[in-house]
């Protein structure tokens, strides 16, 4: 025990001496000992206040709340630098028109350079005028098939190039539904056959659940996917007047320049008449693109959010 005695002396000074000497051996012991629990309880005091100076250190900065970044002042990117080293490329498009709205610019650019790409339509697009006397249901999408497949050439992709799955417009199948699997299984044959190296596909969180959907059925075809192709994101209904008022809070996202084809892709936007125009003039009710909603979605810059999960 001399080392503690030693410790302790230098410590907290030498334990105080009886003004007599202990009756006997074992007196003494019973006395040290409860000098030594003194000197200890004093000792627990330093600790607790050393840890107390240390506290703020231990405990990490509480996260600063994210302000939504300006669409404006994201990073403007070339296609030189988003595209290189893609092979090949497949957008999906929820709705005919998905295809020109969200990524016209990046499939103009792409086919530029020679790019083979592809454009999926999930949805068969009957949903927007269903009151149309003149457009029910079976003629309404054969507008909108003939509609993509001009757009569609406008951006240089050969109608051959186009799929077209025709799960019902608002039903494209969610997952825990009947038909879930199904897409699932149409799909990951689709991209063994086609082995893209670069996806577009809508945004998880856009408000039109048929692109919530859409989005759902790409991430399961790729969940086993040894090699899976990277994800470009595009935003359509993030806000109600088309596009991204801002950059949602935790998603990374930057600019594409499309300058040199912007005006190719409103030719591909505006092929959609059915959309754009008064064409289906049998239903008031009927969803029409209004020329906010056009003047938000085609800029000489697309949003692309990076996949981050
Ligand atoms: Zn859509």
């Amino acid at each position: 025990m001399c080392w503690l005695r030693k410790f302790l002396a230098v410590s907290f000074g030498p334990v105080p001496s009886l003004n007599h000497e202990p009756r006997s051996p074992f007196n003494a012991l019973v006395y040290e000992t409860a000098v030594w629990l003194e000197q200890l309880r004093s000792l627990n005091l330093y600790v607790i206040r050393i840890l107390f100076i240390l506290l703020p250190f231990a405990i990490p900065p509480m996260a600063t709340p994210t302000v939504p970044t300006a669409i404006e002042t994201l990073p403007l990117r070339s296609a030189e630098d988003i595209f290189a080293g893609c092979s090949s490329a497949i957008a999906i498009a929820p709705h005919p028109d998905d295809e020109s709205l969200g990524c016209g610019g990046a499939i103009a650019l792409l086919r530029q350079c020679s790019i083979p790409v592809r454009i999926l339509v999930v949805s068969d697009g009957t949903g927007s005028h269903p009151q149309s006397q003149r457009y029910p249901a079976a003629e309404l999408r054969k507008l909108r098939e003939s509609e993509t497949r001009l757009a569609a050439s406008r951006l240089g992709v050969a109608a051959d190039a186009i799929a077209f799955w025709r799960w019902p417009d608002t039903a494209v199948p969610h997952p825990g539904t009947a038909n879930f699997l199904a897409a699932v299984d149409c799909g990951r044959r689709y991209f063994r056959r086609y082995r893209p190296s670069l996806l577009f596909v809508p945004w998880r969180y856009d408000q039109h659940r048929d692109h919530r959907a859409s989005w759902q059925i790409v991430q399961s075809c790729l969940e086993f996917c040894p090699q899976p192709p990277r994800q470009l994101i595009y935003s359509i209904w993030g806000s109600r007047s088309g596009g991204l008022a801002a950059l949602p809070a935790g998603e990374i996202g930057w600019r594409l320049d499309i300058r040199s084809v912007v005006a190719t892709k409103r030719a591909a936007v505006m092929a959609h008449q059915s959309q754009t125009t008064a064409l289906i003039e049998d239903d008031p009710n009927g969803f029409r693109l209004t020329p906010a909603m056009l003047t938000n979605l085609i800029q000489p810059w697309e949003i692309y959010l990076e996949n981050t999960n």
